[in-house]
């Protein structure tokens, strides 16, 4: 369970305070899909990065009881690292012993998402698609309670999206609680157990898409 209770955020951009998220109110049950919509600029990355504590928040409380993982929206792979690298380094550095324990778990992860062909390649002989399930291997290394994902379609073609869809859909199984931000409606409505939708920093709806279907239209009007 994630609970975020009245939290207020705001930036100081030059002398004027820009107020970026204004009284969140938001409870998320574990294991469920919450889409984070709403235009560019309305506040769903700062409240991931809040979530993340990334930034700090003026005034609220955010409180979790688990592990917390983000996915960059530009995946932020370390480019001089191989793939498999890249997944085994952050769980190493915390147990050094057990690193080929974590090799071994990074195969097998690569397998799942069927990309263990590109072990031993660096990022950027990866397409797009390829480098969202390597972003997606390397947070599952932690066994996260929580993933945020930023944006995960911007940028990939419609196959590829589809793609993010299932996988994204398969980690939800595992029990992880997913919060999705993206301005892609038709992408949110197809995962989204719950949708909110921020604009200018407030949550101005908050439906259950598969039982408000007559939400919906009001829902695409905020765009
Ligand atoms: P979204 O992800 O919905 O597009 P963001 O959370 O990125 O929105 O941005 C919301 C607002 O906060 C925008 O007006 C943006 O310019 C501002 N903002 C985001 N990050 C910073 C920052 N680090 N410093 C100052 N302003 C920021
Ligand atoms: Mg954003």
């Amino acid at each position: 369970m994630l609970k975020i209770h009245n939290v207020y955020k705001s930036f100081n951009n030059t002398k004027v305070q820009e107020k970026v998220l204004e009284n969140i109110n938001l409870e998320i049950e574990t294991a469920s899909v919450l889409g984070l919509a709403g235009p560019s600029g309305s506040g769903k990355s700062t409240l991931l990065r809040c979530i993340q504590k990334l930034e700090n928040i003026d005034s609220g409380s955010i409180v979790c009881d688990g592990r917390v993982c983000f996915m960059f929206q530009d995946f932020q792979l370390f480019p001089h690292m191989t793939v498999e690298q890249n997944l085994t380094y952050a769980p190493s550095l915390k147990n050094k012993d057990k690193k080929e324990d974590y090799k071994e778990q990074a195969k097998s992860m690569l397998q799942t998402l069927g990309i263990e062909s590109k072990a031993n390649e660096y990022p950027r002989t990866l397409s797009g698609g390829e480098k969202q399930r390597v972003a997606l291997a390397r947070s599952l290394m932690i066994s996260p309670d929580i993933l945020l994902c930023d944006e995960p379609t911007s940028g990939l073609d419609i196959a590829s999206s589809e793609d993010v869809v299932s996988l994204l859909k398969s980690v939800n199984k595992l029990g992880v609680t997913l919060i999705i931000a993206s301005h892609d409606l038709d992408f949110l409505l197809k995962i989204s157990d719950r949708i909110v939708l921020l604009k200018n920093g407030s949550i101005v709806m908050d439906i259950a898409p598969r039982e408000h279907t007559d939400s919906l239209d009001k829902l695409k009007g905020y765009y």
